[in-house]
Order: structure tokens, then C-alpha cells, then sequence
């Protein structure tokens, strides 16, 4: 039987160079690396060379990258496939820069997805959608709500029909930009109040925005009623535990645990993905991450990977093993699915008997 889905790329691994910061601009650090065309990066000094789908170099703004790698993503979900956007790398690569980015200035992903996602709305009045969004984080293993400062340690539930389900997260329905810019800065406040350290904080926890977005025809003969779920992850800093020195505390060390062990099982699944002869388990139940994003990588999903690098000679090691973790997540091959739901358990169809019972009521 023939996909639903266009035979197109379904993973996009790109590489992002930041610009020279200005702590390095005034020590006067070169940079580690070249970029000969759009798809490849070289050690300055020749040894190394590497090549992606794209590699963005440091002028390139995040609207271009969203335009590029993004948007396409965002028009399969209002027609119902999954998709994950993540950004990977070290701490102080431009992971948050590139996925959140600050609304005015540079607006990141997050903002972009949002307004593609409501300017969609406004141009196919012949179907109706909801929209529906959580902001999660794990730290140390725990899947926190940053939408609600009482939902600590939440539990994934995986379900055959409807995938995955993270029991009690918060799931606004947001109508509205403004709605889910309040959410943003609802999770941005809790996230600031779980730590005095904010920046360290958030660099060791993955954040994840979730849009679950149901859609259905405004004919009533067309009942089918599609839902997919788009992730956007700000994974934690890559960096090994060996970059803070035997001297780091012991809560750092646990952190570090945690971190690497979740991001070794995402270079694992990612790997044993990309063997086609394998035959060997996929290891997702290893870490909550991958259990998470288990339906974005097994192929029900649209996935792009941004790889955050500094152009920076003293991150050299760093953006080396960035490089080598991107070129393994380049072999992944996998085939999408349309997520059509036939029952009438999404909430777009409580929803409308609602809404009739109350028309109902005011016909009274
Ligand atoms: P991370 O989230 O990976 O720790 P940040 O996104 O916080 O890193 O970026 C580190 C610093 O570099 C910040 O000061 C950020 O503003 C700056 N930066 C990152 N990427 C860019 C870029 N493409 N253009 C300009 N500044 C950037
Ligand atoms: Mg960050």
C-alpha cells in the first residue's frame, strides 16, 4: 500500500555556526573551523571535513533557518503527521538562541511555529482546528509542568492508538497568538522561580513546547478527524561531565548523570535507527527523552535536528563530537503516517456537542 505521506527526506539534520561572541571577540579567539559550501564544514586546519543536509553559516538569521527546515514541518501538522524540531549541543552554542530566541529582535522557533501555526488557521476556513499546548522539562530524569509548579515527576504512559501521553500536563487550549505567549511566559516564570540559576538551570534540563493541534473538515460528510503532535526541544548543554573538573558538587555530578545518560540513549536509538541491517532492540524506554520523543523518531514524524556549534577554537572538542552525533543522525531512513483519529474521543468532538447544546439552549 502506498504512504499517505510525500517520499520526501523525513530527517533533516542541519548544522548552525553562531557568530563570535563578544567575551570571544575581545580575546581575540579564531575559529576552529571553515565553511566551504552550504552543506559542509572543515577543520580549519584540514584534517576534518563534514557534510549535512545544510550548514548555516554564523550571518544566517532564524527566520531563514525556520523558513528552510521548518516550515514545511509545521504545514504537515495542520494536515495531521507529527513533527520534532530540536536543537543539539553544547551550553553557549545557540540552542536557545535558535529555538527561542527573543520575540522582538530574533524571534526563534518557537514564535515562527506559533504564528505559521495561526496565519494556517486564518487561510483554511473550510476546517477547524484546536490547538492545544504543554511546556514541559526534564531534569534529572523527572518530567517537570512548567505550566503548573505542582506538577512534579509526571509519568509517560504509551498507548498503541494514540501514542504517547504525559498523565496530568497541563494542555491549554490556546485560540489565539497572545494565549500562547502568555503560556510561554507562565513556563518561563515557573522555570525562573525552580532555580536562583536560571541560565544553569535551563542549560541542564531539556525543555520541551508541545502543540497538539486536531483538525476536522467543516463538512459535515467528511468525519475524519486528524491530530498530530509537534515537539519543540531545547535539549540540555552536550557537554561531558569531564568540561566541569573532578571538582564539580555532587548535585552537578548527578546532573551530569542524568544528561549524558539521556543524550548516550538518544545517540543510541538514533544509531541503532540508522542501521538497516540491525535487529537489535531500540533502546527508548532507557531515558525519559526517548521515550518522549519515541514517535517522532520511529516514524510517524517529521524531524529536523539543528546542531548548535561555536565557531570558537576553545570549544574545539566540544563541536567535534556535536559534528560526530549529527553525521550518525544523517543515516536515519524511516517512513511517516498520517495520524487519522475515527472515534470521537478528541476533544474538537466534545467540543462541538457542547457547543450545540448551548446553541440548543439559547434557541429555547
Ligand atoms: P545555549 O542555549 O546553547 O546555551 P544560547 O542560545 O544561550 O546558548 O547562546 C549563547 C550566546 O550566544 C547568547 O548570548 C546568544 O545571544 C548568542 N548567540 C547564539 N547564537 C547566536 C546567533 N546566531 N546570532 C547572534 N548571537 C547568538
Ligand atoms: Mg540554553
Amino acid at each position: 500500500m502506498e504512504d499517505q505521506g510525500p517520499k520526501e527526506e523525513h530527517i533533516t539534520v542541519a548544522v548552525r555556526i553562531r557568530p563570535f561572541v563578544p567575551r570571544e571577540l575581545a580575546n581575540g579567539i579564531s575559529s576552529a573551523w571553515e565553511l566551504p559550501g552550504p552543506t559542509s564544514i572543515k577543520e580549519v586546519t584540514g584534517q576534518r571535513f563534514f557534510v549535512y543536509d545544510r550548514v548555516y553559516e554564523q550571518h544566517v538569521s532564524t527566520e531563514k533557518i525556520f523558513d528552510e527546515q521548518c516550515e514545511k514541518i509545521i504545514w504537515k501538522l495542520m494536515e495531521g503527521f507529527n513533527g520534532c524540531i530540536f536543537c543539539y549541543g553544547q551550553t553557549g552554542s545557540g540552542k536557545t538562541f535558535t529555538m527561542h530566541g527573543s520575540r522582538k529582535t530574533q524571534p526563534g522557533f518557537v514564535p515562527l511555529t506559533i504564528d505559521t501555526i495561526f496565519a494556517y488557521i486564518q487561510q483554511t476556513p473550510d476546517k477547524e482546528f484546536l490547538i492545544r499546548c504543554s511546556y514541559l522539562e526534564i531534569y534529572n530524569e523527572n518530567i517537570n509542568d512548567l505550566l503548573n509548579p505542582n506538577g512534579l515527576n509526571l509519568q509517560v504512559q504509551e498507548d498503541k492508538k494514540n501514542g504517547i501521553k504525559i498523565v496530568g500536563a497541563t494542555e491549554e487550549v490556546c485560540s489565539s497568538i497572545n494565549q500562547v505567549n502568555s503560556l510561554l511566559y507562565l513556563g518561563e516564570t515557573h522555570k525562573q522561580f525552580a532555580s536562583t540559576e536560571f541560565n544553569s538551570r535551563s542549560s541542564r534540563s531539556h525543555c520541551i513546547f508541545r502543540i497538539i493541534v486536531e483538525s476536522k473538515s467543516r463538512d459535515p460528510r467528511l468525519k475524519n478527524l486528524n491530530m498530530a503532535t509537534l515537539n519543540l526541544i531545547d535539549l540540555a548543554g552536550s557537554e561531558s561531565a569531564a568540561v566541569h573538573g573532578p571538582t564539580a558538587s555532587l548535585n552537578r555530578t548527578r546532573e551530569m548523570k542524568y544528561i549524558n545518560r539521556s543524550l548516550l540513549t538518544l545517540a543510541t536509538v538514533i544509531m541503532r535507527l540508522s542501521d538497516k541491517a540491525n535487529s537489535i532492540p531500540v533502546p527508548y524506554r532507557d531515558s525519559k527523552l526517548t521515550r518522549l520523543l519515541r514517535p517522532a523518531l520511529e516514524g510517524e514524524s517529521k524531524v529536523v535536528i539543528i546542531c548548535n556549534i561555536s565557531p570558537s577554537i576553545d570549544s574545539y572538542d566540544e563541536t567535534l563530537s556535536t559534528l560526530k552525533f549529527a553525521q550518525r543522525a544523517k543515516k536515519i531512513k524511516q517512513t511517516i503516517k498520517k495520524n487519522v483519529v475515527r472515534d470521537s474521543k478528541a476533544l474538537i468532538m466534545k467540543y462541538e456537542a457542547e457547543i450545540e447544546k448551548l446553541q440548543e439552549k439559547l434557541r429555547e
